[in-house]
This record gives C-alpha cells, sequence and structure tokens, in this order.
C-alpha cells in the first residue's frame, strides 16, 4: 500500500534554531525514501511564525544540510513568500462554513482553562463581516466536529484513533494574516503534492487535526510516518546540556559528514542484516518504510564515534592527502602529503585531530611538546644515544624502513642498549611527541637530510 502513489517527501523546518540530530534524522530518511523510490525530495522552509524567525538559523540549516550531502531536489520553498494561498485556503473554509472569524482578544482567551469555547463559532456571517470591515482585529477558526473520531493510518504505529471532543477549534490564520503551522502544512503538502509525510513523533497529535483539515478541503490525505523519539543516553530529551546535539556541534568536533548520516540512518531504522557500516548508497538502497520502527532510540555517542573511525578507514589516502594540503600550503614536496596521510589515517579517530597529529611532519618542532612522555622516557644518557643512533642514519644510503631498522639495531647490539630506551628519545627529538606512527616510518618519510638535522640539534 505504500508506495500505491508517486512519491514526493519534503523536509519542512522551521528556521528557529540549529539543526538538531532528530531534525537532521528526519531529512535523512526522507532523503533515502526519495532516492530508494527514485523520487523528489523538496526543502521547504516553514517560516511563518515571525516571533521566532531567525536569519542565521535559516543559513546554518542550509549550511548543514549541505555538508551533511542532503541535496533537496526543488526548493527551498518559503512559506512567507505563499501568503496569498493560505489566505484563499481560509477563506474557503468560511465560505464553506467550515471555519469562522473569532473576535475574542487575547485578555478574553486568557481566561479561559480549557482550550477555547467557541465562543464565535455560531456569529452569524454577516455579522461578522460588519465587525471586520470596523476595523476589529480577528482570527479565523476551524470548525471542529464536536464529536465522532478521527482516524489516521500511520506507517509504522497502525491505525491511530482520536476523539473529536478532544480537538480544539485551531486557528487557521493568525491576527497578522500569517497562517498557523496547521494551515500551512496541510495547504503545502496538498498543493505540492507529498505523498509521504515523514516527520518527528512530536507532531503526532496535531495529524488528526490535519486530517480534519484535509476532509474539509475535500484533498486527498497524505500518509503519515512518525519518526521514534531520539533520547540522550542516560534517558529523557537529547540537549547541549547533556552534550553535543546539533549537527553543526558535530562538525566542529570532526565527524565526517557520512559517518553522522550513517549513524542517524539507525537510530529507527536498519537495514534488516547486521550492516552497520555503509555508503549512501548502501543505505538507499535497503531504505524502507517498514523497516522503521517506532520505539524510542538512544543516541549512543560512544558508537558514533565508533563509527566515524570505520568511515575514516574507508576513505581513500588520498581524501586526507587533500585536507594536509591545505593545512601546509606552503609545502612543495607533493608526494609527502599522501605519505603522511597514509600513516595518519589508522590512527585519527576524528578528521579535526589531522593539524594536530601531521605538525612534525610539516614543521621542526621547536622543543618537546608533551611534558608527560619527556618525563617518562628521557635520561641523562640519551642525548648520548641520539648520538650513537644519529651516526649510524648518517651512514645509510638508501634511507629505507629496512635500513632505518637495521641501523637502530646494530646500535643496541653495539652498545648493549634496549631499544626502547633509544627509540623512545628519537621519537621525542625527531617528532616532540610520545606517540605515533611507527618509528621507521616517521623517519622514512622525513628523509635522511632532516632526521639527522633534528637529531643534531640535541647535542
Ligand atoms: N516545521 C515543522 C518542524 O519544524 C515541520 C513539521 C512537519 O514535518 O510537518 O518540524
Amino acid at each position: 500500500m505504500i508506495e500505491s502513489k508517486p512519491v514526493r517527501v519534503r523536509f519542512a523546518p522551521s528556521p528557529t534554531g540549529y539543526l538538531h540530530v532528530g531534525g537532521a534524522r528526519t531529512a535523512i530518511y526522507n532523503y533515502l525514501f526519495a532516492k530508494a523510490a527514485g523520487a523528489t525530495f523538496y526543502l521547504r522552509i516553514e517560516d511563518t511564525d515571525r516571533k521566532r524567525y531567525n536569519e542565521d538559523a535559516l543559513n546554518d540549516l542550509l549550511r548543514d544540510l549541505k555538508w551533511l550531502g542532503l541535496d533537496w531536489d526543488e526548493g527551498p520553498y518559503f512559506q512567507s513568500e505563499r501568503l496569498e494561498i493560505y489566505g484563499k485556503a481560509a477563506q474557503q473554509l468560511i465560505d464553506s462554513g467550515k471555519a469562522y472569524y473569532c473576535f475574542c482578544t487575547e485578555e478574553r482567551l486568557q481566561t479561559l482553562e480549557h482550550g477555547y469555547d467557541r465562543h464565535c463559532r455560531d456569529l452569524p456571517l454577516d455579522e461578522a463581516q460588519k465587525r471586520i470591515e470596523a476595523g476589529e482585529k480577528f482570527v479565523i477558526r476551524f470548525k471542529s466536529p464536536p464529536d465522532g473520531i478521527t482516524k489516521f493510518n500511520d506507517l509504522i504505529r497502525g491505525e491511530i484513533e482520536t476523539p473529536n471532543k478532544d480537538l480544539d477549534d485551531l486557528v487557521l490564520l493568525k491576527r497578522d494574516k500569517f497562517p498557523t503551522y496547521h494551515l500551512a502544512s496541510v495547504v503545502d503538502d496538498h498543493y505540492m503534492q507529498t505523498s509521504h509525510v515523514l516527520r518527528g513523533d512530536e507532531w503526532i497529535s496535531s495529524t488528526p487535526k490535519h486530517v480534519l483539515l484535509y476532509n474539509a478541503f475535500g484533498w486527498e490525505v497524505p500518509f503519515f510516518c512518525h519518526l521514534p523519539v531520539i533520547l540522550a543516553p542516560g534517558g529523557g530529551k537529547l540537549s547541549k546540556r547533556k552534550g553535543a546535539a546539533s549537527v553543526g556541534d558535530f562538525r566542529d568536533l570532526g565527524y565526517l559528514p557520512h559517518a553522522l548520516v550513517n549513524f542517524l540512518s539507525l537510530l529507527g531504522w536498519s537495514p534488516g542484516d547486521d550492516r552497520e557500516v555503509m555508503s549512501l548508497e548502501e543505505m538507499i538502497k535497503a531504505f524502507s518504510l517498514e523497516r522503521i520502527h517506532p520505539k524510542a532510540v538512544a543516541f549512543d555517542e560512544k558508537k558514533l564515534e565508533w563509527m566515524n573511525g570505520m568511515h575514516i578507514r574507508l576513505l581513500p589516502d588520498s581524501f586526507f592527502a587533500e585536507e594536509l594540503k591545505k593545512l601546509y600550503p606552503n609545502e612543495t614536496d607533493e608526494g609527502k602529503f599522501l605519505k603522511v596521510a597514509a600513516l595518519l589515517k589508522p590512527r585519527l579517530k576524528f578528521t579535526n585531530e589531522l593539524l594536530a597529529m601531521s605538525k612534525y611532519f610539516f614543521e621542526r618542532p621547536e622543543k618537546c611538546e608533551d611534558g608527560k612522555a619527556y618525563a617518562k622516557y628521557w635520561t641523562e644518557q640519551s642525548p648520548e644515544h641520539i648520538g650513537l643512533v644519529s651516526k649510524e642514519l648518517e651512514k645509510i644510503e638508501d634511507f629505507n624502513i629496512k635500513n632505518i631498522e637495521a641501523a637502530f639495531m646494530k646500535v643496541c647490539e653495539d652498545s648493549e642498549v634496549k631499544l626502547g630506551s633509544l627509540a623512545q628519545p628519537v621519537r621525542l627529538a625527531i617528532s616532540g611527541v610520545g606517540a605515533g606512527p611507527g618509528l621507521w616510518e616517521i623517519l622514512e618519510c622525513l628523509g635522511k637530510d632532516e632526521c639527522i638535522f633534528r637529531l643534531r640539534r640535541v647535542n
């Protein structure tokens, strides 16, 4: 039944804050669903709440979606540019007797305890017209049926029934002539031909109201699919206070966009086998609404970290070589970028570690920067040991890993020093830090002259 009409889906964020991981997951599911169906994924900006509108948020949102690689096929459409359409739609419901003008003041509404009391519902239309002409302020409200039930079939949760007596006469058009979310959402999903509404489950209580609106207009109701809540690791809502919560936060922490997309795609969905690390193509191929479950899911940042590492390993060395090139534009030895990239890739957990981890390959360390490692490994004999190594390295003609290793072994044997007490001080003198890729590899990458230069500085 799901694919019974042409698929066309949307992501419809309100630009009021940052793109939260929950919103990103909604965008990802819409994107994957559209791509899997060879259908259109469009972007609609729900900017009708002028009090909460924030221009920066809009720019950040577009940037974050692009960064995630969720390119939309159409839009962005802005609701604030479609006021005329919503006005006409509201008028259509007035004309058919399914909506009414309400003149109740804020003060009056504030005295009501259980929602709106339908005070203006039976006001004759000509009387209402006169009051409007006299300049009275009004809103347009929906005439919600007082009894009966409204049903809809959520694709993940099954049939959901709501007694109509629980539904308010909701406002469709506000005093400022801007539509409410409900009116704009229904009108747009109709005219923009949305086939499936995939959205966070905080909207599930709005859906019966939307269904009533579709019926009042005489429009076909789209399919609904409410996505499970994402919880913080210890339970409760995911929030900035409990750690990173927005796409921008994770970008700043050095996560790869694709790792984040992959991780978020699994919060509520699974491909049906034990695959976890997937390319976008694999996700698209495996995606189906049937495999989304309704249970709340916990956001496990440790798992995201692991997944990021997996995706880093899957990227070609050339990706990191390009990143290095940006970090060290003055380096002339092109081949070095690729060599360093290959050495660092297996050790990277986050892309933004690249700068700190690669520095000594491109710039001579001033002094040992790693106080802890220095205290642990540096001894009175270290300068002497380094002198011996330096002499032995100088003799090498072909400065490769095998010969470098042999040189160290020779010093160990000749002077009866353990490799550890030789290699660690050399590492400190060469790189300034106590950990990194294999020492022979580092030395080979730096080249003989540079190694000798750095070792000689010690004595
Ligand atoms: N503008 C709503 C939001 O920010 C969209 C809800 C919906 O998809 O209908 O989440």
